[in-house]
């Protein structure tokens, strides 16, 4: 590999006598690894090979294979993620009580990486705010979060400066920043073409203003998590220690097992692929000291659903109970667990640019027609009507294609496709036809080998 010039002075500075092993391993094969979905279990596990040491539901692939053509990828079963990112799970479950509802955001968010590893750590009083400020990248945050099926999440789409109205609001936020890559070069060979001593530069002014607005959302006593997938002091503990300077956090030191091979900082945890199996990552974790608490307020300016409405849809949720239902101008029901209502709509009220929770569908009339997000969501009753699919239907159903099945003994109306257990999606058996409702954009476009 043929690094730039600057960066290998300054990894030989950092490193020393261990620069050598650390070329090394920049030329051996990123490893592939998935996490679990603990709340959607797979019938069928992937061939793995070691687990992931810091995160239980995690583990290395023996090899790498084509996702795309895995039914139970698309349901949400686990999500491919790099290893060393994992650790901010770790962290936070050192630092914060997760069986505590609490309320979460993930600033950096999209493709929401971190937003489904923050998912399976919160219970079901929880919030998750996952905000993505390129607009473009938003929907596929969106499409992620829907998948992974944890009902409590809001999507903005804010720059983090424009925030200000819910300062002191969250008990964590993950600033998972934007970077100079150096820790992806292996993995991304574009990283290491882009990198240059003034992306460097241009990196470490946005984070300190991402950082400053970050800061400002923390609750005092909250959390704060910062990371980068760089190895650059300037972007790492430059900026973690003038986060110390210019607010009112603490670093909070974790407990590492020396086995991991995890880097301690003055402020920060940094991974080294010669050390650990993974690609480079950093992580501070800090304390917030002083500063304001809000607490939520008011009610969500949306229809509540009429009570007798709001009956007709007990048969599509787990424990409709647990929900309060509202209308949306175009027509979607929303599903806000009740006991979170207020905060939803203090984040309503402050960020324009956002969802509105967990659509499951809307009436046509006296009729419900569910979306795609309940059927993903974990919170869709378990005794919908459904039928399994073979693998091979179950592609065909996610490219749109018609079926093999019989759908003869099936009932009429609604109708679940599941793949060892996981849904799908919605069909809609009329008459002898049959209708998919995976929305189009999500299809599977690639060819599928006989
Ligand atoms: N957390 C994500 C995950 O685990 O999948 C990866 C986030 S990536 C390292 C950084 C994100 O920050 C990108 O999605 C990028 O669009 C966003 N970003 C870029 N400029 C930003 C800014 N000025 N403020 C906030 N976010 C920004």
């Amino acid at each position: 590999m043929n690094l730039p010039e600057a960066f290998s002075l300054q990894m030989q500075q950092i490193l020393g006598d261990a620069y050598p092993a650390f070329v090394e391993s920049l030329s051996m094969p990123a490893p592939t690894t998935i996490r679990l979905n603990s709340r959607k279990p797979l019938a069928t596990p992937l061939a793995a090979g070691e687990p992931v040491l810091w995160h239980p539901q995690a583990y290395y692939l023996a090899e790498r294979p084509v996702f795309t053509l895995d039914p139970a990828f698309h349901a949400g079963a686990y999500y491919v993620q790099e290893a060393s990112s994992m650790f901010v799970a770790e962290a936070i479950k050192q630092v914060a009580d997760t069986t505590q509802p609490l309320k979460v955001m993930d600033l950096c968010a999209a493709p929401g990486g971190k937003s489904t590893l923050l998912a399976s750590l919160l219970n079901q009083d929880s919030l998750l705010v996952a905000n993505e400020v390129i607009k473009s990248r938003v929907g596929v945050l969106k499409e992620n979060l829907e998948k992974w099926g944890y009902p409590n999440y809001i999507v903005s789409n804010h720059d983090p400066e424009e925030m200000v109205d819910l300062e002191g609001f969250f008990d964590v936020v993950l600033t998972d920043a934007p970077c100079s890559g150096e820790g992806l070069f292996r993995k991304d060979p574009q990283a290491m073409n882009e990198w240059s001593e003034n992306s460097v530069q241009l990196c470490c002014a946005r984070q300190r203003r991402i950082l400053q607005a970050a800061a400002m959302l923390v609750a005092q006593n909250g959390i704060l998590c910062y990371s980068t997938c760089t190895y650059n002091e300037k972007e790492n503990e430059a900026n973690a220690q003038w986060l110390t300077q210019v607010a009112d956090f603490e670093p909070i030191k974790l407990n590492i097992p020396a086995e991991w091979g995890v880097t301690e900082r003055k402020y920060g945890y940094q991974f080294f692929p010669h050390k650990t199996k993974g690609e480079g990552f950093y992580l501070a974790v800090f304390r917030k000291t002083k500063g304001e608490k809000q607490e939520s307020r008011g009610k969500i300016k949306l229809n509540r659903l009429p009570q007798k409405k709001a009956e007709t849809l007990k048969e599509w949720l787990k424990e409709p109970a647990r929900f309060e239902y509202y209308e949306k101008p175009d027509g979607q029901i929303v599903a806000i667990p009740a006991g979170l209502t207020h905060h939803y709509a203090t984040v309503f009220r402050a960020l324009q640019k956002r969802s509105s929770g967990l659509e499951i569908g809307q009436f046509k009339g006296n009729d419900f027609i569910p979306s795609h997000g309940l059927a993903l969501s974990t919170a869709i009753a378990t005794d919908l009507p459904a039928v399994e699919l073979s693998k091979e239907d179950a592609l065909r159903f996610l490219k749109k294609e018609n079926l093999t099945v019989s759908l003869a003994d099936q009932p009429k109306g609604w109708l679940l496709a599941r793949y060892e257990g996981l849904n799908l999606g919605f069909m809609k058996v009329i008459g002898d036809r049959i209708n998919n409702y995976l929305p189009k954009e999500w299809r599977i476009r690639m060819e599928i080998p006989e």
